[in-house]
This record gives C-alpha cells, sequence and structure tokens, in this order.
C-alpha cells in the first residue's frame, strides 16, 4: 500500500445546509439509508416502489399513472422529460429567466428541437402574455416553463401558462425541482403533462433521484414517436415496463436512495402538504423582516418571491465570497452565491424541508451580524 494512502475514517463536518441544495436531512432519512439492502426485483422492494409511487401521486398532486422516481439528479429528470416529448425537429416553447430555463434550451437543442425562448430579466417572471405572444408564430409540440427557478428566487405563475398550452394543442411541461414540497404544485388541476423534480431540495432527501410525472396526454404523445427516444436509460417505455406491472429489469434502482425517498416523503405527508407550505411561508417572513431591519434588499418582487429560495442582494463594499466562506467555517452553515449574471451580486439563502425552521433563520442572523 503507497505510504500517502493514510485510509483515514471518513468525517464531513457537521453542517446547516442553507444554500440552493442540497438540504438538511432528517435523522429519520439517514436511518431509512443505513436499513439492509434487498435486491431490486425483490417482492419486498417492489412493494416500497409501489408505495413510493403512491406517495409521490399525492405529493404532486396527480393521478397519473406514470409517476415514479428516476434513478439519477433534477437534470436528468429535465433530459427525461425533454427526450421522451421531442423529436428532432419539433419545436418547443420554453421561458428563460434564469440558469435552469437556460439549462433546458441547451438540453432541448441537443435532442433536435427548435426551440423558441421566451426571456424575462433574472429575478422577474415569465409572464402568461409572453407566452402567449410566442404562441402566436409558432405550433410548438410542448411550452416549457421553471415554477421554481432557484438562480433567482422566483415563482412563476403556472395555471394561466398550462390553459395557453392547451389551448394552442401543446404539452405542458414544468421544472418542480425546487418547488415540489415547498409551495403549491397541482399538476392535475393545472394542466401539467410532464414534470421533473429533484429529491434534495424541499423534500429534504439526499440529492441522487428525480422525481417524474407524465399525464395520459402526455404518454399518447410518446406513444405516436415516429423515432424512438434517443436515450436508451431515460426512455420511459422501458422505463415503465420495470415501475409498472411487468418489472422487466432495466436497470438497477439504487434501493438505498429509495429507501431515503419513502422516508422523506412520509414525513412529507405526515406533516400535511398544507402545514408544510405555511412553515415555508413563516419561516421565510421571519428571514426578510430581520434583513430588511438590518438594510437587506431583495432581488425579487414581494409578489413572486419563494419562501424556500430567498434572493438578496450583497451590501456594497462586502467581499461576498469571503462573507459566504467565514459563515461555512466558522459557523459551519452554508449558502450559496449568484450564478451567471448574478454572480457576486446575491446571496441564496435556502429554507428548503428540514432547513426551513426558525433555528436555521437565528442562527444565520446570528452568524451574519458577527461576519459583516
Ligand atoms: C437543482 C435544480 C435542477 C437540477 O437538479 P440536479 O439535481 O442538480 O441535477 C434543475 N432545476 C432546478 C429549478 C433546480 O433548482
Amino acid at each position: 500500500m503507497p505510504a500517502a494512502l493514510a485510509l483515514k475514517p471518513l468525517s464531513p463536518p457537521k453542517r446547516r445546509l442553507m444554500g440552493p441544495g442540497p438540504s438538511d436531512v432528517s435523522p429519520r432519512v439517514l436511518q431509512a439509508m443505513a436499513t439492509p439492502l434487498v435486491g431490486h426485483l425483490d417482492p419486498a422492494f417492489l412493494q416500497i416502489m409501489d408505495e413510493i409511487r403512491a406517495m409521490l401521486r399525492a405529493v404532486m398532486k396527480t393521478a397519473n399513472e406514470l409517476t415514479f422516481a428516476l434513478s439519477a439528479t433534477g437534470s436528468a429528470g429535465m433530459e427525461a422529460c425533454v427526450v421522451n416529448l421531442i423529436e428532432p425537429g419539433d419545436e418547443i416553447v420554453i421561458g428563460v429567466n434564469g440558469v435552469f430555463g437556460t439549462r433546458m434550451c441547451d438540453v432541448a437543442e441537443r435532442a433536435g428541437a427548435r426551440v423558441h425562448r421566451v426571456e424575462a430579466p433574472w429575478g422577474e417572471i415569465i409572464t402568461p402574455e409572453a407566452i402567449a405572444g410566442a404562441l402566436n408564430h409558432c405550433r410548438p409540440k410542448a411550452v416549457a416553463v421553471v415554477h421554481a427557478e432557484t438562480s433567482t428566487g422566483v415563482r412563476t405563475p403556472l395555471e394561466e401558462i398550462g390553459g395557453l398550452a392547451r389551448q394552442a394543442g401543446a404539452l405542458f411541461l414544468v421544472d418542480a425541482v425546487t418547488s415540489l414540497a415547498g409551495i403549491d404544485l397541482r399538476v392535475d388541476e393545472w394542466g401539467i403533462d410532464a414534470l421533473y423534480s429533484g429529491t434534495q431540495k424541499c423534500l429534504s432527501c439526499p440529492p441522487g433521484l428525480s422525481p417524474v410525472t407524465f399525464s395520459v396526454r402526455a404518454v399518447e404523445a410518446m406513444s405516436r414517436r415516429r423515432s424512438k427516444c434517443q436515450s436508451w436509460y431515460l426512455d420511459s417505455a422501458l422505463l415503465r415496463s420495470y415501475w409498472g406491472q411487468e418489472r422487466a429489469y432495466h436497470h438497477t434502482a439504487p434501493i438505498t436512495m429509495n429507501y431515503a425517498l419513502h422516508e422523506a416523503l412520509r414525513i412529507v405527508l405526515e406533516e400535511g402538504l398544507d402545514a408544510r407550505f405555511a412553515r415555508h411561508r413563516r419561516v421565510h417572513e421571519r428571514l426578510r423582516d430581520a434583513l430588511e431591519a438590518m438594510g437587506f434588499s431583495f432581488l425579487v418582487a414581494p409578489e413572486h418571491r419563494l419562501p424556500q429560495l430567498n434572493a438578496v442582494r450583497v451590501p456594497e463594499g462586502i467581499d461576498e465570497a469571503a462573507a459566504r466562506r467565514r459563515l461555512l467555517e466558522e459557523f459551519g452553515i452554508e449558502i450559496g452565491g449568484g450564478l451567471g449574471a448574478l454572480r457576486g451580486k446575491i446571496w441564496r439563502i435556502g429554507l428548503m424541508g428540514e432547513s426551513a425552521t426558525g433555528e436555521h433563520v437565528d442562527s444565520l442572523l446570528d452568524a451574519l451580524r458577527r461576519v459583516l
């Protein structure tokens, strides 16, 4: 053995995760991850998969049969929705008001789509009027927006956009990575046809799975494809026979991650969605009031703010990266910096799931006062 290999035991520092994700994880979820493995085709695991699907439907407010947890992170959920719905040459309208709308355009272009971008300044919403304007000029297969834009802290209202997509005969695709289990989200009522999320934001589970759901309309559109889905791993027809009745081997599901998601979903539903949304709002207000009293201002207009992702302007004359480093090293608190054009200009303070508590807020405020 080379002398340089010390084989030190793993000992990560203890942090409060208050950035754009991952969020803090309940000890119950960590405990679930430490339980024994079973095989991925064991009847006991198939039962767990069924329970996950049922709980996901409840959290997403959908009756969609094709609802499951993709074995990869949120970005793979994005890719799965795009490559299953879009064939080369198809048109898609994508709302772009931050990093994740931009990423979706990249994914769609790689899938051969003709992308129509509907842009809004970072920090603002995608309006129904802007989407309607784009729909006057094209006949897209899908209209896509990011519900909760984690790079800016903006919540784009979905209902009207869903109605416009439906009128235009287009499928409605939604990024709900940061919104699911943090703010209200109604897949069926809002006419959403394809939706992906992630485990490490408001579900408070480690990163690694992407809950997805597809409506009957989306499934029909996929069955009318002229070409095979370009991705074998993300092909919903193959995944469907693994997660559905046939249980045909497709890939080896990450057993432990599914244990974690099972427990995280139980925690969400035990708390109740309405109580959970109210908690996120309350804790956000506590942070907002204190930060405003300290002289901070928010990037986003009050009516469009996400409670779970607070984008605040960094005061003039402060080295924001140095301040974040001190928060992490001296106080064990992680917050996020700005991305893209907002780099160096904002902090992103996440209050997601287990990280949405008064204690988190108070310890951050205390640390911030000392660091500044
Ligand atoms: C985090 C995030 C993603 C990407 O998820 P990963 O798990 O990092 O792959 C996509 N969209 C939004 C809105 C996100 O916040």
